[in-house]
């Protein structure tokens, strides 16, 4: 097993958590909610904590938002962000909008969109995000579905929402962000903010009640509505403080679009909760812009997911070498599984390791993680965080022992699990097995703690009367120098049940042979397992992906079998 050990040179400041048992040992959620600011008792508004606690103190004039365009710029504080989305609320009360009205974001990541997500909260209404990407199916998917009030949008964008109008006979308000003058049946946002009132009376929520809503990519069948509730930012608060280690003279990058529940939760919820001064690039991933980015806000925590990290790590080594990154002190990454050679590649490359965790849209909050105190196995997602309650059990819900794979499942109760499937309470109680909640993944514990990702349910191959999760082939694979990433899957065999098919995505300038093929087939068989080598291999030019870039085997292998895809809204390319 490859061991990062944390020596103080790899710790470039103290963590907020110094000892992770200890800290885990101490831990109650009680304890853990005094530090957010709450209403009478039980009653906690997380746009509250986001911003507004932070008016009464000397954050009030920091930095909330470095947003950066394509060719603009613009800085908000605390104060301007809690002023526009008062008024965006009081926008939304002239509507009509109230407590539990569904809205929705539709907007590429502009600052309206966290000014509208934050005053969206602010009524008690229900805020839901929807990637820019999206077109007029997915989106009539998700405004049908949750039945939205209103829909804030571009002039550009609205035009795909026009498409299938007629189809959403909720749908009462399209609110346009940057239309000049105002147009017939719209709400026109510029000419609403002028006149807007700075001061809203921010709904007292309970804890419970419901604040923002995400409709998962990945399987078949229609994405579904997961419901978060204002409690959520409690988890996600603890979580930036102890994982990502978030502290006050930190500048704060997540790469996340808020379209995906990590630029929810720690994009715009735990970040400015934590008071955090949060970088937002609103362009194309590109790493000559990316590093410029790190250099020229001095970005010291950065949050991002091992897609973005292999496309860095493909791009020209000389590159990297242009810019200064001394500032990065702490860095993470999530959505899928982080492959040793990017942890390697970022040691080498930044001096530090990425830190991988593990969570779900449902979860709402980090729940398996690496810390900056903790040394890193690689490949391992780490271990629970305080407060969380993980195991591995089997079909029947007993729990297993150290090494054996099987569900990974959370006792339920954490602060932010999601709180219902919207209008699908079959498909809710479909994630609960006796006391637990089963994440759909596969995993195992090892003998000291640390939690190893397998699979998801559904991705897990069976050859030769053995399971092979797909991440380990690719974590092979991307070993080679040849290969950027690789896609693995299961392919019907006769004999063995399945073989293990690769679809491999070449570095620039490498030439695709038989040979090369069977050099990377021999290379798994020597690094991982006998047994658990492609033996088939496929060169393409890209890999299917979600919109937040994680590789999506089931349609690779709808392809190779000739089968129906499914739903395809939340996919990037296939
Ligand atoms: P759907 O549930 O609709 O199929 P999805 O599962 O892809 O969509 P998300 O909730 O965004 O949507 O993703 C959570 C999943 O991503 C996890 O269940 C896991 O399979 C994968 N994942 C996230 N982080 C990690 C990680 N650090 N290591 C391994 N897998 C991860
Ligand atoms: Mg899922």
């Amino acid at each position: 097993m490859e061991i990062i050990k944390k020596t103080k040179k790899l710790l470039k400041e103290k963590p907020n958590m110094l000892d992770y048992e200890k800290t885990r040992r101490a831990f109650s959620w009680k304890k853990a909610e005094k530090e957010l600011g709450w209403f009478s008792p039980g009653h906690i508004n997380a746009a509250y904590n986001a911003v507004d606690k932070h008016i009464k103190t000397w954050r009030k004039n920091k930095v909330a938002l470095y947003w950066e365009g394509d060719d603009k710029r613009k800085e908000y504080s605390f104060l301007d962000l809690y002023t526009l989305s008062n008024k965006f609320a009081n926008v939304l009360k002239k509507l009509g909008i109230k407590k539990g009205d569904r809205v929705f974001l539709f907007l590429p990541r502009v600052p309206q969109l966290y000014i509208a997500f934050l005053g969206i909260l602010k009524t008690g209404a229900i805020a839901g995000t929807m990637f820019s990407a999206f077109g007029p199916a997915g989106i009539q998917d998700r405004l049908g579905d949750s039945e939205a009030v209103a829909v804030v949008t571009t002039k550009e964008l609205k035009k795909r929402i026009y498409k299938v109008k007629k189809d959403l006979p909720k749908l009462k308000y399209i609110i346009v962000v940057d239309e000049e003058t105002k147009k017939r049946g719209e709400v026109n946002y510029k000419k609403e903010m002028m006149t807007a009132d700075e001061n809203f009376k921010i709904c007292k929520t309970k804890a419970t009640d419901h604040a923002f809503m995400l409709y998962t990519s990945g399987t078949t069948g229609k994405p579904k509505g997961v419901m978060h509730i204002h409690r959520a930012i409690v988890q996600e608060h603890m979580t930036m403080k102890l994982v990502l280690d978030i502290k006050d003279k930190d500048v704060y990058w997540c790469t996340a679009d808020p379209g995906w529940v990590t630029g929810v939760a720690y994009g715009i919820l735990g970040s400015w909760s934590n008071g955090a001064s949060t970088v937002v690039y609103s362009g194309r991933f590109n790493p000559e812009k990316w590093y410029s980015i790190i250099e020229k806000y001095h970005v010291t925590v950065w949050y991002t997911a091992p897609t973005a990290v292999r496309m860095l790590m493909a791009s020209n080594g000389k590159l990297v070498k242009k810019y200064d990154l001394s500032s990065l002190r702490h860095i993470a990454s999530v959505g899928e599984p982080l492959n040793p050679e990017p942890i390697r590649w970022s040691l080498k490359t930044f001096g530090i390791p990425f830190h991988d965790n593990w969570w779900q849209t449902e979860a709402g909050g980090i729940m398996i993680a690496n810390y900056p105190c903790m040394d890193i196995r690689l490949g391992s997602m780490g271990k629970p965080v305080p407060g969380v309650e993980a195991a591995i059990i089997d079909e029947k819900g007993r729990k297993l022992s150290a090494g054996k794979e099987g569900i990974l499942a959370i006792k339920p109760g954490w602060p932010s699990m999601m709180q219902t499937i919207w209008k699908n309470k079959k498909k809710y109680n479909s994630y609960f097995l006796g006391k637990w909640y089963i994440s759909g993944d596969r995993a195992y514990k090892d003998k000291d703690g640390y939690f190893w990702f397998v699979a998801r349910d559904d991705d897990v191959i069976k050859t030769s009367g053995e399971r092979v999760g797909p991440f380990e082939v690719e974590s092979a694979l991307v070993e080679h120098p040849a290969v950027v990433e690789a896609g693995v899957i299961g392919k019907p065999d006769p004999i063995r049940g399945e073989i293990i098919k690769a679809f491999v995505k070449l570095k620039k300038g490498v030439r695709p042979s038989e040979r090369l093929k069977k050099e990377l087939s021999n290379f798994v068989k020597k690094h991982l397992a006998g047994h658990a080598y492609p033996r088939e291999i496929e060169f393409v030019d890209k890999l299917p992906k979600t919109r937040s870039g994680k590789i999506v085997r089931r349609v690779l292998k709808a392809k190779e079998l000739g089968e129906k895809i499914g739903d395809t809204s939340s996919l990037m390319e296939y």
